[in-house]
């Protein structure tokens, strides 16, 4: 028995193995989709992405799959944590696929490829009406699908578990109950204070020099070179390869600053976290973030919190200065804080900032649930998009392409994903508390340079874990609490109220 059980585990970490190779050979295809690949090489590629990930898709639901789980199940109660872990996740992963008919589920992905093209177009031409159709069968899908799955008191809660499992519709509501009312209160205060003057942001600032900072920063966070690059796409992302390839994209704007130094940071948060991830977890399927709500704690814990913090500019605005003496000479260290961290009503969410950033997840939370629920039509959702905008953010969107066609989720079947950002400002705000409460001068560290601390503090309670711990485990053992949001509105009301001198 003791043979038999060990040769389990050893062909079952082996059958692991081997789907993450085939995982990472699929990032590095889009990675170099998204970067360097030729125009014409896309359909080659599309190919070559369809076979290896059909692939995949066989390899974790075939009968082999099936018989570890099924052995592995008898002998769950007394497997090492990690093995528990990675039998877990294989088993999450199985029942949610083989309980869809293969037919429904290739009818999804034919539906979705066509619909991501459909709504490029509707977004060009801002015609809601081209994409309505193809928006309406996505919703009709993922109502049948959560049908096959079946869920717990919303069915929304079937769609959250892909992105922030453990979260509910229950604790959201809550969440977001919370923090709106507050928000929306503080940014009328706002409204009718002075507004900083940003439009310095928009001179012409030398791409290849906003590289250089970009880089600058990077090491500054401790990002490992040797582990990873950065390079440039439309759309930045973060990307993991293989344990020691973690790559970081960013996007370099002539006339605007704020993108590539806030973005590359954010960026470089994820891939901080990605790049610590425990040795020990390497060719398991846990040695990945464990969610995307804890992922995105991090990436705007780096962006926000520390990027976007009056120390972090004590030290480094010399040397952004020194980058572009002329284009900030009549700038001052304080002109600049205000001006990256001008609140701002806006139409679009990529560009919102800190504080309304959330006003546009709430209402996209809303619609989503009320879709997969029953109680919102697809064909009433610009009135509907248009008259949130009005009621949140105060702002009307001028047409649907700015308003409800913005994003590319919807197009590509990602519903409950947009709850995640949010949950990663909130996770943001507790998990500083608790760093202030380990490292009470952090923000000394912060203005003179010292991030490894800030960094290390993050590696051993969090960064090491990867997926071996749960997005609530993790959040429980940093914080001893649930999503709690209010610690970010305090975050707010330290950060705006001095600056806007309300
Ligand atoms: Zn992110």
């Amino acid at each position: 028995m003791v043979a038999n059980r060990e040769e389990l585990l050893q062909s079952f970490r082996t059958y692991v193995k081997k789907m993450q190779d085939y995982q990472s050979a699929l990032a590095l295809l889009g990675w170099d989709a998204r970067t360097h690949m030729p125009k014409r090489g896309v359909e080659g590629r599309a190919s070559a992405i369809g076979t290896l990930s059909a692939e995949l898709f066989t390899q974790k639901t075939s009968d082999k799959m099936a018989s570890f789980l099924e052995e592995l199940s008898l002998v769950a109660d007394s497997l090492d944590q990690t093995t528990r872990r990675m039998y877990e996740e294989c088993k999450k992963q199985y029942d949610r696929q083989v309980l869809i008919p293969a037919d429904r589920y290739e009818a999804m992905t034919v539906l979705v490829s066509q619909s991501e093209s459909v709504w490029q177009e509707a977004r060009k031409t801002s015609n809601f009406t081209l994409f309505q159709p193809y928006l309406q069968k996505i919703v009709d899908m993922k109502r049948e699908f959560i049908g096959y799955w079946g869920y717990e008191d919303h069915p929304y809660n079937a769609l959250l578990a892909d992105f922030e499992p453990g979260v509910t519709v229950a604790m959201l509501d809550d969440v977001f109950a919370g923090l709106r009312a507050p928000t929306v209160n503080l940014l009328r205060r706002i409204e009718a204070a002075q507004q900083p003057d940003d439009t310095f942001l928009s001179r012409h600032y030398d791409p290849e020099k906003q590289r250089k900072f970009s880089l600058f920063i990077l090491k500054e966070m401790g990002y490992d070179f040797d582990a990873g690059c950065l390079d440039e796409t439309a759309h930045p992302f973060e990307t993991s390869i293989a344990p020691g390839d973690i790559r970081v994209t960013t996007h370099f704007f002539p006339n605007f600053l704020n993108a590539a130094l806030f973005g590359t940071i954010h960026e470089g948060g994820h891939a901080l976290y990605e790049q610590n991830i425990a040795a020990d977890l390497i060719g398991t399927n846990l040695h990945s973030g464990t969610s995307m709500g804890i992922h995105e704690s991090q990436s705007r814990f780096w962006e926000n919190v520390i990027g976007r913090s009056y120390e972090f500019w004590q030290r480094y605005y010399g040397d952004l200065k020194n980058m572009f003496p002329s284009e900030l000479s009549d700038v001052s260290l304080d002109h600049f804080y205000a001006a990256i961290n001008a609140v701002k009503p806006s139409l679009i969410r990529i560009e919102a900032d800190e504080l309304t950033y959330n006003l546009h997840i709430m209402l996209r939370y809303e619609i989503e649930k009320g879709l997969i629920a029953g109680d919102l039509q697809v064909k009433d959702l610009p009135e509907i998009w248009n008259a949130k905008m009005k009621d949140y953010l105060g702002v009307m969107p001028d047409s649907d392409a700015n308003g409800v066609l913005q994003d590319i989720h919807w197009a590509g079947g990602d519903f409950g994903y947009f709850p995640s950002y949010s949950l990663g400002n909130i996770y943001a705000a507790q998990i500083t508390r608790a760093l202030e409460k380990d490292i009470p001068n952090y923000r000394e560290h912060v203005t003179s340079g010292n991030l490894s601390e800030i960094r290390n503090w993050l590696v051993r309670h969090i960064y090491q874990y990867g997926s071996l711990l749960t997005p609530g485990e993790v959040l429980q053992s940093v914080t001893g609490e649930s999503a709690n949001s209010e610690y970010i509105l305090d975050y707010f009301e330290k950060k705006f109220v001095p600056l806007y001198k309300l």
